[in-house]
């Protein structure tokens, strides 16, 4: 029988295939109108002091809303545009946009852009950066540069350059997802990073005493201290864990329990209302199981 069902198989495998490049063709196509027709648009999520719960910035997410399908993800329509060449005009939109944006906020407030190891591969980024800060006319240093470790892929001495061009721009750089990639403790002795931050992955279920992530973020938090780096904690959603965290010496927090990524107007409005305050959200106190 299983031989008998191997021919079945393979036909399935074979259509699922075809089906799957066609809707990847599909996506790219659909994305580059969308960038054409402006379905794409830019979310910001708080980024908050564990000291005095002040708002020290936001990150930018860029968000899709497809004329038929609604919201995509960005974990979803990235990794497309990445691979068919469109993240570097994408990527150019939202630094635009995101630096255009941060201009109407106090100057004290930063903004953070996610950078794709592919834009950071092309040596005209730092160009895009600075016409973004230019037209926008924010200082560098409000601007924060959010790279993750799939940048150390390429060869050494072009990510060096890079890295030389970046700061010599003035902008900050924050490596992103920490923990989950080719995570490699000489990079970090390399790169000149300002932050870390600290995936969700450790974060999720660090309150609760059996588990070995409170360990894995303090021993972080001690590296970043030692290389004069800033720490954020990313993906915090509950009350419990802002004590937590603050107790294991994360210096910012961000997360649903302060704000889900939110329209410039909803910035504008939480900005003015708390005079730049956090409020933890109450309508959550634990994780769902
Ligand atoms: P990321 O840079 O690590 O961004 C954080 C993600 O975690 C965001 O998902 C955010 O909405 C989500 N998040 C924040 N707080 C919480 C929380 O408390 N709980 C949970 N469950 N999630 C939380 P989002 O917006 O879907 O973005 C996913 C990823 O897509 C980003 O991860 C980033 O890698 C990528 N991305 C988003 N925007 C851009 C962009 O403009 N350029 C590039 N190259 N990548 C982007
Ligand atoms: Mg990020
Ligand atoms: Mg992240
Ligand atoms: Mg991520």
């Amino acid at each position: 029988a299983a031989k008998a069902d191997g021919r079945g198989i393979h036909r399935f495998y074979r259509e699922e295939l075809l089906h799957g490049a066609k809707s990847r063709r599909q996506m790219e196509d659909d994305l580059r109108v969308a960038l054409a027709q402006g379905q794409l648009h830019v979310a910001y999520q708080p980024v908050v002091s564990t000291r005095d719960e002040c708002i020290v910035g936001y990150e930018a997410l860029v968000r899709w809303t497809h004329p038929v399908r609604g919201p995509i993800s960005p974990a979803e329509f990235i990794p497309v545009a990445e691979e068919c060449g469109l993240i570097e005009s994408i990527g150019e939109w939202v630094m635009r946009t995101a630096c255009a944006d941060a201009a109407s906020w106090p100057r004290e407030v930063r903004v953070a852009v996610n950078v794709s190891p592919i834009q950071f591969a092309n040596p005209a980024l730092p160009t895009v950066i600075a016409s973004a800060l230019s037209r926008s006319g924010i200082a560098p240093q409000r601007l924060e540069i959010e790279l993750t470790e799939g940048i150390f892929l390429q060869e050494n001495n072009a990510s060096d350059r890079m890295f030389q061009s970046l700061k010599g721009l003035g902008v900050r750089l924050a490596l992103d997802d920490f923990g989950t990639g080719y995570s490699s403790l000489g990079y970090l002795k390399k790169a000149p990073f300002d932050k870390i931050k600290i995936d969700q992955s450790f974060v999720r279920g660090a309150t609760m005493p059996d588990t070995r992530n409170a360990a894995i973020i303090k021993a972080i938090v001690t590296l970043a201290d030692t290389l004069g780096m800033e720490t954020t904690a990313e993906g915090v959603e509950i009350q419990d864990e802002i004590a937590l965290i603050r107790s294991l010496g994360c210096s910012h927090i961000q997360g649903y329990v302060y704000g889900r990524p939110a329209s410039t107007g909803e910035v504008a409005a939480q900005l003015a209302s708390s005079g730049g305050r956090a409020q933890p959200i109450g309508f959550k106190n634990s994780r769902a199981p």
